[in-house]
């Protein structure tokens, strides 16, 4: 079938269109960063600029505690029993005409680190643009006088006057205020994800997160505008949002178990990497429910609406999208961890994954004609995708990002082949072969100063490289092991060798010369 011709204007300049999921865009910001003021850094680096060498993670300056003779025993301290370690709760109240929030964030953080920490560190994502986060407070309870956390760029430090034993737990509150930025402003222009336009508001990666702590330091990524970089351990999140000053159309639309009442809405989301929000008066609803009895919304603008007699009705394509492809993942991935997944089209491009909740770029839904061959169809199976990959199965984005995205991207061939078979020799030739992918699969963000070589290396030559070890060791054993990578991983954060361990030893050896030919670090010899 005829590849779809699409092009893109970004920032007044016409490019053939950047495809995929979650990218950023490739066109430099115009505005200069601002000063860094003594409580706030911003680390902000410009796209079309040469990052080199690629930002570090920070050490931990004292990961242990000194004197361990002097602490109490470990079954003195408080500690939360069961599932993950870290606890969110959150109140929010938002101005609405202003676009401000005032949180408070009550954490509960179980050290399963095997450590003792004398300080816990939080990746602070919306302080990645200047004049967005303000922190008012930070407070420990038991401790009426805690020292101030250190906020510099996304990374705040909060330093434990008493040192927190492994097994134990620490509650902390933070008090902040968010300035929602504009959608597609200069510093983050495709990060719509966490915003307002004219006609939406969303809230990801909103919430100031406990850092992953690995080897000792809090990993802490430095924001590009390529790809991802967010590395969060699984949550538990509970918000309760209240917006005396809502419009009476407006639509709050949150994932996992949701209710409202009034100016109150209240979302909660087990094992999750966020909770992800997002608002709208125009919303227009559609919903089903999946074979596998997954709930499944989506909410779209009024341009993505059917018209009168064209018989095109992109968000009840989109809708059926996203059921099948949660039926399908689920058989082939393992079980989908909530009763909801909700859509969302948005005034952002391209697509955003989110736990329980996943964006698909309105573009998509404007340029759909019908045709099943089109990017409404892919980046939605895309996008469900990374329920299990990034949700499930969580992973370093900026430095591993093919972890996620060749598993996601080798999805939208698996939907078709699956609900489409006529429809994979187009998406080769379309979504992989026209753009001749090359480079290390295994790259990290930080390595290209273009959206477009990052594609092609990480996510196209991704796909590649997972149909080359299906080709190699079957169709049958492809997916038994990447559910075992699952099921093994679930929750966690994967590194490339938990992918390739979670095979046989006679199956690794198959794909020895696939892993050299594809990755940097081809990874575990048998
Ligand atoms: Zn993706």
């Amino acid at each position: 079938m005829k590849p779809l011709p699409v092009q893109v204007v970004l920032m007044g300049v016409t490019a053939l269109s950047v495809i995929a999921a979650c990218m950023p865009a490739a066109a430099p910001p115009t505005v200069p960063p601002p000063a860094p003021s003594p409580t706030s850094v911003i680390l902000y680096a410009p796209s079309a600029t040469p990052v080199a060498p690629p930002p570090t993670e920070e050490p931990s300056p004292t990961p242990g505690h000194p004197d361990q003779t002097a602490l109490p025993a470990v079954d003195e301290c408080a500690a939360f029993p069961e599932g993950v370690s870290t606890r969110y709760d959150i109140t929010a109240n938002m101005n609405y005409a202003e676009r401000t929030v005032q949180v408070q964030e009550t954490v509960d953080y179980r050290n399963d680190t095997g450590d003792i920490l004398d300080q816990v560190v939080f990746w602070v994502a919306p302080n990645k643009q200047p004049n967005v986060f303000s922190l008012d407070q930070v407070r420990l309870h038991s401790l009426a006088d805690a020292p101030p956390g250190i906020l510099e760029g996304v990374r705040l430090t909060v330093s434990l006057p008493d040192p927190l034993l492994p097994g134990c737990s620490q509650e902390l509150t933070l008090t902040y205020r968010l300035q929602l930025p504009l959608i597609g402003n200069p510093y983050f222009p495709r990060q719509g994800y966490f915003g307002h336009s004219g006609r939406q508001i969303n809230l990801g990666e909103w919430i100031p997160v406990i850092a992953p702590y690995r080897d000792g330091v809090w990993v802490t990524p430095i924001p590009i505008n390529v790809g991802e970089q967010a590395v969060i351990p699984a949550g538990d999140y509970r918000v309760t949002l209240n917006i005396l000053d809502a419009p009476p159309e407006l639509v709050v639309v949150g994932p996992g178990e949701a209710d409202s009442s009034g100016a109150q809405w209240r979302f909660s989301l087990p094992a999750a990497r966020g909770l992800t929000i997002s608002m709208s008066d125009q919303y227009h609803r559609l919903s089903t429910t999946s074979r596998n009895g997954v709930l499944v919304e989506i909410y779209t603008l009024d341009d993505a609406q059917p018209g009168d007699d064209s018989g095109v009705d992109a968000p009840a394509h989109a809708l059926e999208t996203a059921a099948a492809a949660v039926e399908l993942y689920a058989d082939l991935y393992g079980p989908y961890p909530y009763n909801r997944l909700v859509v969302i089209e948005s005034d952002f491009p391209d697509g955003m994954e989110f736990s329980g909740l996943v964006f698909v770029g309105g573009e998509w839904f404007r340029s759909y004609q019908g045709n099943p061959a089109s990017y409404l169809t892919l980046i939605t199976a895309h996008e469900v995708a990374h329920q299990w990959w990034y949700g499930l199965v969580a992973n370093d984005q900026g430095y591993m990002p093919w972890l996620d995205e060749a598993l996601t991207t080798y999805s939208e061939y698996v939907y078709l082949q699956e609900n489409y078979p006529n429809l994979t020799d187009w998406w080769w030739n379309f979504r992989v072969n026209a753009y001749a992918p090359e480079g290390n699969v295994d790259s990290s963000v930080y390595e290209f100063e273009t959206v477009r070589g990052y594609i092609n290396a990480v996510y196209l030559r991704g796909a590649q490289l997972m149909h080359a070890v299906r080709q190699a060791i079957g169709t049958e054993a492809f997916f038994a092991w990447l559910q075992r990578y699952a099921e093994t991983m679930r929750h966690g954060i994967a590194a490339p060798d938990d992918l390739w361990e979670a095979l046989p030893p006679d199956l690794l050896s198959q794909t020895e010369a696939i892993r050299r030919s594809f990755l940097r670090d081809s990874g575990p010899t048998s």
